[in-house]
This record gives structure tokens, C-alpha cells and sequence, in this order.
């Protein structure tokens, strides 16, 4: 398989420059010259086939030779809402979920959260979901969104798909809510290490979430996530 490089800006037919981390990869890791084939994508559904003409330090300028339609997302919407872990599990729990094929992360402030959350994505997770994509050959990127107050996201997420909230004491095991469900959109929301408070239960009860199990034994946040994303995505690939 070729190897693939993200663009930043929007593919066209003809030249491509890759700059910044992607060209240092290109150049510095792989050693890749002039001549040699890559396969580039800029996120927004295509890949491209291309040959690298020109090459100085920083910069690689590319041929695009032939535009592809390859698509390899999920038949339907995949939002994941988390109250992300710290540190170096906040980043693997992104990489996972877009090979998975996450559509859209939303990280949660809940009122058992360790981690605070900014209000606009990190640069951190960002490059995480491109290294990913990159990896596992989804030509459509993942969003990271702001983070959002749990008790708001579950009130304003809109009713028609199906909205799943994983709950260890819930009597109803996910599976149960993927026999009947034709899948256009599911939001699953994991909560932290904490658990989801009383109150942010009734709340989402309220609000028309259904609470579902993942199994009898208590999974750290980034499994559950990942236990959850895999039952749905695999349900209907
Ligand atoms: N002590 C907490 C456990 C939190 S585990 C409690 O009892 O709620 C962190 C998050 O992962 C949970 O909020 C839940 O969303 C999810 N989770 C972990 N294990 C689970 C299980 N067996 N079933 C359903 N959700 C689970």
C-alpha cells in the first residue's frame, strides 16, 4: 500500500504542496524522493494517487496523477460524547475511536470529571485523529468539537437517531438496543472515572436516553468507549 499524507488545504487536480509535519514525515522518517508514489487526502471524502516532483527541506510539491472515490466510513452518523481520561490514554481513547469510525468526538464535563476540557479542541488530539486516518485509511476526518457540559449535550441532541448512555447499574445490555434499530445516527455518551452523578441519570433519563450495560465488570473510560463504539460500528459496518 502506498504510503498516505494529509493535506491541509483542498486537493484539485495538478500540484500539491505538503509542508509542516506531513512533509517532515514524507522526508525525514519515511525518505521518501523525487519519483516515488504517495497517496494523499485532504479529509473532505477522496484520496489521490500522486508522484513527489520537487523537494527542498520543508516543502514537497506533488503530482496528483489520479483522483479516487474510496469510501470507508460507517453507513451512518457516530458521535462519541466522553469525559476524556488524562493525558496519554486521552489520546489513544482518539486514535481507537476514529479507526472505529467515529464521526465526531464531543469531550464531556460531567460533574464526576477529572479533566476540565477546553473550549476548542487541542492541537494534540487534532494531529491524533489526522496520524490515525492516516493509518487506518479513512479519507473523511474526525471532529474533535468544543467541549460541552453533559447535562447540555443531552438536551440538545436532537431525538431521531438512537441515543445510547452506558451506566454499569443499567439493566439493559447494549446489544438489546441494536437488534430493532435500523442505524442513521447513534450518540453514545461514556461518562468518568466517577461515573455519571444522580443527577446527570435522571437527567438523561428524562431527556429520552436509554442507559445500557457493557458487561458485568467496570471498565476504565477508554474501554467502555471503545466497548461501545465496536458493538454499534461492527453492528452495521
Ligand atoms: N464507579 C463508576 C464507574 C465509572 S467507569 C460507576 O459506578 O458509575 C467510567 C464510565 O465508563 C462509566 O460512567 C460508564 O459510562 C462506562 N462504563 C464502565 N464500565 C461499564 C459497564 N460495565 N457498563 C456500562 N458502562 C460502563
Amino acid at each position: 500500500m502506498l504510503h498516505r499524507f494529509f493535506s491541509e488545504s483542498p486537493i484539485a487536480e495538478g500540484s500539491v504542496q505538503i509542508a509542516g509535519a506531513e512533509a517532515h514525515h514524507l522526508l525525514h522518517v519515511l525518505r521518501l524522493g523525487v519519483g516515488d508514489e504517495v497517496m494523499l487526502f485532504d479529509g473532505r471524502g477522496d484520496e489521490f494517487r500522486a508522484s513527489i516532483a520537487n523537494v527542498s527541506r520543508q516543502e514537497v510539491e506533488c503530482i496528483v496523477e489520479e483522483r479516487i472515490a474510496a469510501d470507508r466510513e460507517l453507513a451512518f452518523d457516530l458521535t462519541l460524547g466522553v469525559a476524556l481520561p488524562k493525558g496519554d490514554r486521552q489520546r489513544w481513547l482518539v486514535e481507537k475511536a476514529v479507526e472505529l469510525g467515529v464521526t465526531q468526538i464531543i469531550p464531556l464535563r460531567c460533574d464526576r470529571s477529572v479533566v476540565r476540557g477546553s473550549d476548542r479542541p487541542s492541537e494534540r488530539l487534532q494531529r491524533a485523529v489526522i496520524e490515525a486516518s492516516k493509518q487506518c485509511g479513512r479519507n473523511r476526518l474526525a471532529e474533535i468539537a468544543p467541549a460541552a457540559d453533559f447535562v447540555d449535550w443531552v438536551d440538545r441532541t436532537p431525538v431521531g437517531g438512537l441515543r445510547l448512555f452506558a451506566h454499569p447499574a443499567a439493566s439493559k445490555p447494549i446489544q438489546d438496543l441494536l437488534v430493532y434499530n435500523a442505524l442513521t445516527k447513534v450518540d453514545i455518551a461514556i461518562g468518568p472515572e466517577g461515573g455519571f452523578s444522580q443527577e446527570e441519570f435522571a437527567l438523561a433519563r428524562t431527556a429520552g436516553w436509554h442507559p445500557v450495560n457493557l458487561g458485568p465488570r467496570l471498565l476504565r473510560v477508554e474501554t467502555a468507549a471503545l466497548a461501545a463504539l465496536s458493538a454499534v460500528a461492527l453492528k452495521n459496518p
